[in-house]
């Protein structure tokens, strides 16, 4: 252990102890958050910069593409409640509905405060946080729910020059971007929206490993379901069924059903997924994100709660999935961390 981590160590706590503290408010740290204060519990919620983080980092006016059914919290609210369902709004509206949740029923947030390890065990844990200064907190939990998501390392494909500077593996800032010739590797929805929001002005190159039905059939889908009926895709080759063999000095060699193929490009994009932050799941969870199916607690650290995007191993708790998963299970899987925690701590719902 290094000096630094001995002095952090010694810290004292700096506040009373909680009966629980939810790490990370997106989505499904506010819907933890709301039901367990409705318990009764005295809760915490800590958010590294700004409620919904993650989601800041995409294209504002990107279409959410599934229903949110994990988040029916506020009847009022078009969005989170019910009926919100079958709406798809736009990633700046989702983010403005979770924030007006968050105040709406005065969730005790601390914004700008970073989890960086948590020490001990059930009912006695101290979390060492970053403020916004730079300092070291201590927090005092008896369980700790992460609620951390899933976008802080972006997958890599284990191909030469896919670090290098021309190669962005999230997509954003991309406005001011005009007359370049620009490389998409992916066959998901990012690829889609960001080439459908590009092409205009761009010349764009998609490599995909999906077939050239799919392809269709994921652009058609884009255009005219989620809120695009009037996008067009035009300056745009794509390549189907390939894989992209290097990315070295601005040009990539794709092996091609066609046989291979090299490609100059200005810049390229690479979204092939992301995951959670590594580092910190070693240190926390030894690396080990499994978790009990009826009570989300984790396998490595009993005491602590994985949800949300972070707890992928069903598909369907992020949300995400109702095309994958049309029996989107999202509310469900609130009502099972309510109950585990209101069991744990005996409580009544107020
Ligand atoms: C680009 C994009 C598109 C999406 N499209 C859809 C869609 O169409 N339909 C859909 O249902 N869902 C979609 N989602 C997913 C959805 O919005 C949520 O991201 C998902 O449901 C997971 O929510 P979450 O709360 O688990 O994680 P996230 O939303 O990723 O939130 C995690 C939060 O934890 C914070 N955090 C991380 N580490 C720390 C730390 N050490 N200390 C403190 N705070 C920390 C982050 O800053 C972030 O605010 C999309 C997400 C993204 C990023």
């Amino acid at each position: 252990m290094s000096a630094e981590q001995l002095v952090e160590r010694k810290r004292p706590i700096d506040t009373p102890r909680y009966d629980v503290i939810v790490v990370g408010c997106g989505g499904w740290g506010l819907a933890v958050l709301k039901v367990l204060a409705d318990l009764g519990l005295r809760v915490l919620g800590i958010e590294r910069r700004e409620i919904c983080h993650n989601l800041r980092h995409y294209m504002k006016r990107m279409v959410m593409h599934s229903r949110l059914s994990y988040m029916v919290l506020d009847p009022d609210d078009a969005i989170l409640a019910q009926k919100g369902e079958t709406h798809h709004p736009l990633i700046e509206e989702l983010i403005q509905s979770y924030s007006d949740f968050a105040v709406k029923f005065d969730l005790p947030i601390k914004t700008h405060h970073e989890l960086v390890d948590i020490e001990g065990s059930r009912d006695n844990f101290a979390l060492t946080v970053r403020d916004p200064e730079d300092r070291t907190v201590r927090l005092a939990a008896n369980r700790v729910v992460l609620a951390t998501g899933s976008f802080d390392n972006p997958n890599l494909a284990g191909i030469p020059g896919e670090l290098d500077a021309a190669v962005h593996h999230y997509f954003h800032e991309w406005e001011h971007i005009k007359g370049k010739k620009i490389l998409f590797i992916g066959g998901g929805f990012s690829s889609a929206d960001g080439i459908i929001a590009l092409c205009q002005r761009n010349t764009i190159l998609w490599a995909v490993r999906k077939s050239s039905d799919e392809v269709d059939q994921m652009l058609t889908d884009q255009k005219t379901i989620w809120g695009q009926p009037d996008a067009r895709l035009v300056n745009t080759e794509i390549w189907p069924e390939s894989q992209v063999l290097s990315l070295e000095n601005n040009t990539a060699v794709v092996q091609t059903p066609c046989g291979r193929k090299s490609w100059r490009y200005d810049l390229c994009y690479m979204l092939i997924g992301h995951r959670p932050n590594q580092e910190l799941c070693a240190r926390l969870l030894n690396g080990n994100l499994a978790f009990d199916d009826e009570t989300f607690e984790s396998c490595a650290r009993p005491g602590v709660y994985l949800v949300g995007a972070l707890a992928k191993k069903h598909l369907e708790h992020i949300g995400l999935t109702d095309i994958l998963c049309p029996d989107n299970q999202g509310i469900r899987y609130i009502e099972r961390i309510r109950s585990a925690m209101q069991q744990e701590f005996n409580c009544a719902e107020r």
